[in-house]
């Protein structure tokens, strides 16, 4: 088959696009190509270079469960050492002469008369795949805060996922905005080169000590040497956070443990109870991703440094003016304000069978049949889409169930001489109904925070609301019952 008409064509070299790949492979699959928009492997782990950058899930659990890793550095290792583990993957298992890089996808329309899909590159190639698996996941589009009066400001801006390296932060009077799980990572390590740091918090995060430190090379020996040690460790981990994940699951209440924790963590990291009021948050945990952090609550406490609650008021040329008056002059804004969730997936156009649009099929909110397939959108595949993210383990596990479930869907096709496949609406629902049901129960909805896991209408459109084994018990294998074949 030519490279136009591929069998499948991949969206995304993250860890979802790099997954699928190495599975269709080992599946027997080699037609297919990975479109890239940027011009290296990795995904999130290539675009965020920040300094600080690392996972804060711990290494050995985020990770393919079929290529472990037992050199990991330290507990949570640091973004070069994740991109590297993904180059050394990719090159593994041969997957590079499958990478197109540049390759922006501009839209996706599904021939019904040919059970194609035609693939429109921004360069204007079309590529008339069978199946689309999309590993684009939810955080690739950096979100801007629209800043009254941003577009006066004279001085060097730039977002956490687009780091400006060439930008020397020394001497410099900078402003941070936002106080996520990025801004966490990179404000320690900036503010001990900048001359002044002012840190505007809308919100407060809960943060709990990071049990980070590095891995022995004895211990890392015995994680090579050991047969079944990797494993083992890695296991330990999954329990442990799964663990965790019982005051999302059951009841916020039992997260009064893990509360205290957190405030102690406050309470030991700062004296100063003006600033320990201003940094404890006032919902309940879990409401909002819980962070991990030994470093960020003492650089807060730098004589250099300040948190500003007040928010901004508005942007001048060479300051910025909060709501309470204050003005700050200032030579750069760093924007640690996450990502627009809501645009990851219907980023570009995709149209489906009978010209129905993703819009209009998510026009009540996205949704998906097990996180993966959207009726009236045969053969095309959502890794990390709806309700697949996770605020207590690895998301590669889940990636890791996906990518089985779009397997056993292309196994379906090839054992019922199908064309085509999708889920039947009548599934999706029921799925749907049950989990939402749990949803609307849990912390994310009731802990009285506002996130971006819930969407304008309140509703969590990006949490998967149990443990990761129902995921996996559910969601590894297509039934079906729940799918329709076309042939
Ligand atoms: P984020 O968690 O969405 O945090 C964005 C921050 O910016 C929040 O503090 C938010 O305040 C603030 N903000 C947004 N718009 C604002 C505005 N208009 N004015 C003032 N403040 C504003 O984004 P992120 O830190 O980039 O993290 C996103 C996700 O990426 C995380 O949840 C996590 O899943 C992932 N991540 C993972 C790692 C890792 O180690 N594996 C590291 C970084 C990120 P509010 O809270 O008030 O909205």
């Amino acid at each position: 088959m030519s490279e136009r008409a591929p069998a499948i064509v991949i969206i995304g070299s993250g860890f979802a696009g790099l997954g699928m790949a190495i599975q269709l492979k080992k599946s027997g699959f080699d037609d297919f190509v990975i479109l890239e928009k940027s011009d290296a492997l990795g995904g999130t782990w290539h675009d965020n270079t920040y300094p600080g950058c690392a996972c804060d899930v711990p290494s050995h659990m985020y990770s393919f469960s079929f290529e472990l890793n037992p050199g990991w550095s330290r507990m949570f290792a640091p973004q070069p050492e994740i991109r590297a583990y993904m180059e050394r993957v990719a090159d593994k298992y041969a997957i590079r002469d499958h990478l197109r890089f540049g390759a922006a996808v501009d839209s996706l329309e599904y021939d019904d008369d040919a059970k194609r899909w035609n693939v429109a590159l921004a360069d204007g190639e079309v590529l008339t795949p069978k199946a689309v698996v999309s590993g684009q996941g939810a955080l690739h589009v950096p979100s801007y805060p629209d800043l009254p009066g941003i577009e006066r400001f004279q001085g060097t801006t730039f977002h956490s996922a687009e780091w400006n390296h060439d930008y020397d932060l020394a001497g410099k009077r900078v402003a941070v905005i936002g106080t996520g799980a990025s801004a966490i990572q990179f404000v320690p390590r900036i503010a001990k080169q900048v001359d002044e740091l002012v840190l505007f918090q809308r919100t407060p995060p809960w943060i709990q000590p990071k049990p980070d430190r590095p891995i022995p090379a004895p211990v890392r020996k015995v994680f090579e040497k050991v047969p079944g040690a990797a494993r083992a460790f890695r296991g330990g981990i999954y329990w442990a956070l799964e663990a965790r994940a019982v005051g999302f699951t059951i009841d916020p209440r039992l997260s009064l443990p893990q509360e205290k924790l957190a405030r102690w963590h406050i309470d030991r990291q700062i004296a100063d109870p003006e600033l320990r009021a201003k940094v404890t948050p006032d919902y309940t945990i879990g409401c909002k991703r819980v962070l991990l952090s030994n470093d960020y609550y003492p650089a807060l406490t730098r004589p250099n440094v300040q948190v500003e609650t007040s928010g901004v008021a508005e942007v001048r040329e060479n300051s910025i003016v909060t709501e309470d008056g204050t003005e700050y002059e200032v030579d750069c804004i760093i924007y640690g304000t996450g990502f627009k969730v809501t645009d990851a997936i219907g980023q570009y156009r995709i149209v489906g069978r009978d010209g129905l649009k993703i819009q209009e099929a998510w026009a009540d909110g996205v949704e998906a049949y097990r996180g993966t397939t959207v009726p009236g959108f045969p053969n095309l595949f959502f890794l990390l889409g709806p309700n697949t993210g996770l605020g207590h383990n690895s998301v590669v596990f889940m990636i890791e169930v996906q990518i089985q479930h779009v397997l056993s869907c292309l196994r379906l096709l090839q054992a019922r001489g199908g064309d085509a496949i999708e889920p039947k609406p009548e599934a999706l629902r029921s799925f749907n109904d049950r989990m939402h049901r749990r949803l609307n129960r849990a912390v994310w909805n009731e802990g009285g925070c506002q996130s971006w896991y819930l969407d304008e209408n309140g509703v969590n459109r990006t949490l998967w609301p149990g443990h990761t084994f129902e995921f996996w018990a559910g969601s590894r294998k297509a039934k079906e019952s729940d799918y329709v074949i076309t042939r």
